[in-house]
């Protein structure tokens, strides 16, 4: 495929699709990989990432050939609009791909980037791994407890785009439906109101509890929370429950037990390689990540749910400067930190890169690269607790030396260089 406004390096060879139906890839020793700066901060953190991975490839006898794409204002620079269909094209093909944050201003009438690409691409798992490294502060007393992996799905729920603004036809109409054919009075209150739908389908919901107990079973984790509503919210987040628990006993036979199972048949001693589904309800879950954190492992559940506990829990582990992400999809993983653009440190050389470096950790463990991945997390873990930081973590911590975005990659990198 040829483009208008991309660059596609010389070296490399593209990943391809080594498998249909199980999604598996094969990767040559020179991939290429399209990179995504992003807005604000990303211009900082992706190349500041791109130099550690490619230390990271290089010390496991590898390379990555890189192929920057574009979108939000870069894009706009370039082709007068936020997102390209080449690099949506460009991600597709090539597969794997590592993205900046990019901004989405409230209330300006554009839909967030990341949730279009994310739907365009059909990257349905959001996987954000929280743990903790060695050396990073962190507001709890012990942090090392938390080791979760959270799977968030990424295309339904309220965050599904279906909604209606105050004051339209639309709304009107919506609203008229709702009370008229459907019945729901006396619940909407007069005058001017926004309406949202939540879809949560079983084609959605088991498609990502699927992901999420792969990962578990193929990463040794014992248990797999399905996190939801379903007491209030019973024939949406409640229909996730009850479909998580279908899809267990479906497709895994005695591999995946409930926790009823477990103690009926097991007395509570759960077989080798075995995985346990269990669930919990959102609110208490909140709750139960702070005061009993070792018991979580591998967590499925919706997009709200998802996107409102996987900060909370990346708060634990030391904030947005540390928390990595991936989006996942049948053979297809789009890495990304959780952090936004934070448009004031746009520049600036200041920020903390680790949540990008971190992310793609993810991407190259995606890739089945786990010496390199392994490395990446080593070497990141060793610069901290020597005290080598950016500005966020130096203000949390006592002593310690302050580094500029670059100077902590350059940091990064020797760790790579001594510890491979
Ligand atoms: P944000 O950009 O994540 O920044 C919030 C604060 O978090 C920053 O002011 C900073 O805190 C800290 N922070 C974030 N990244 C950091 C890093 N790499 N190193 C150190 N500290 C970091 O959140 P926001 O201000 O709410 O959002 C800004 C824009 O980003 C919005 O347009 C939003 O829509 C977008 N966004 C994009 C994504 C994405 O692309 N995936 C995700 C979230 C938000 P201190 O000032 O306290 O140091």
């Amino acid at each position: 495929m040829s483009y208008d406004q991309i660059d596609v390096p010389e070296a490399g060879e593209k990943i391809t699709l080594a498998d249909e139906e199980t999604g598996e890839l094969n990767v040559p020793e020179t991939p290429i990989i399209p990179i995504i700066y992003g807005d604000g901060i990303g211009s900082d953190v992706g190349p500041a990432a791109q130099k550690v991975l490619d230390a990271a490839a290089e010390a496991t006898g590898r390379s990555i050939a890189w192929m920057r794409l574009y979108a939000g204002g870069s894009a706009r620079e370039k082709y007068d609009e936020n997102l390209p269909q080449e690099t949506v094209d460009a991600i597709r093909e090539h597969r794997v791909a590592i993205k900046g944050p990019l901004t989405t201003p409230v209330g300006s009438g554009f839909r967030s980037l990341n949730v279009a690409l994310r739907k365009k691409l059909d990257l349905y798992a959001n996987v954000r791994p929280t743990y903790h490294l060695e050396g990073v502060p962190s507001p709890v007393k012990n942090p090392s407890a938390m080791d979760m992996v959270t799977f968030r799905e990424n295309t339904e729920d309220v965050y599904a785009g279906i909604e209606w603004e105050a004051g339209t036809d639309e709304v009107q109409q919506v609203k008229e439906f709702v009370e008229d054919e459907m019945g729901a009075t006396g619940v909407i209150h007069d005058g001017p109101v926004g309406i949202g739908i939540k879809p949560i389908t079983e084609f959605g919901s088991k498609r990502l509890i699927r992901e999420a107990i792969n990962y578990a079973i193929a990463n040794g984790r014992p248990t797999v929370t399905l996190v939801h509503k379903g007491n209030i919210m019973k024939f949406t987040e409640g229909a996730f429950r009850d479909w998580g628990y279908e899809l267990a006993e479906e497709e895994y036979g005695d591999n995946v037990l409930t926790e009823d199972e477990l103690w009926e048949e097991h007395d509570g001693e759960q077989p080798e390689g075995t995985v346990v589904v269990q669930d919990r309800i959102a609110d208490n879950m909140l709750q139960q990540i702070l005061t009993r954190t070792d018991q979580y492992d591998v967590i499925a559940t919706m997009n709200l749910n998802g996107d409102y506990m996987s900060d909370a829990a990346g708060a634990q582990i030391g904030g947005l400067g540390i928390a990595p992400g991936a989006n996942y999809g049948h053979g297809r993983c789009l890495a990304e930190p959780v952090h936004g653009s934070a448009p004031k440190y746009a520049g600036e050389n200041k920020v903390n890169p680790t949540a990008m470096i971190l992310s793609g950790r993810e991407m190259l463990d995606y890739l089945g690269w786990d010496d390199a991945a392994e490395l990446v997390r080593d070497a990141v873990e060793t610069t901290i607790s020597e005290g080598n930081v950016t500005y966020d973590l130096h203000r949390q911590i006592e002593g310690g030396t302050k580094l500029a975005t670059t100077e902590f990659a350059e940091a990064v990198v020797e760790n790579i260089e001594q510890l491979s």
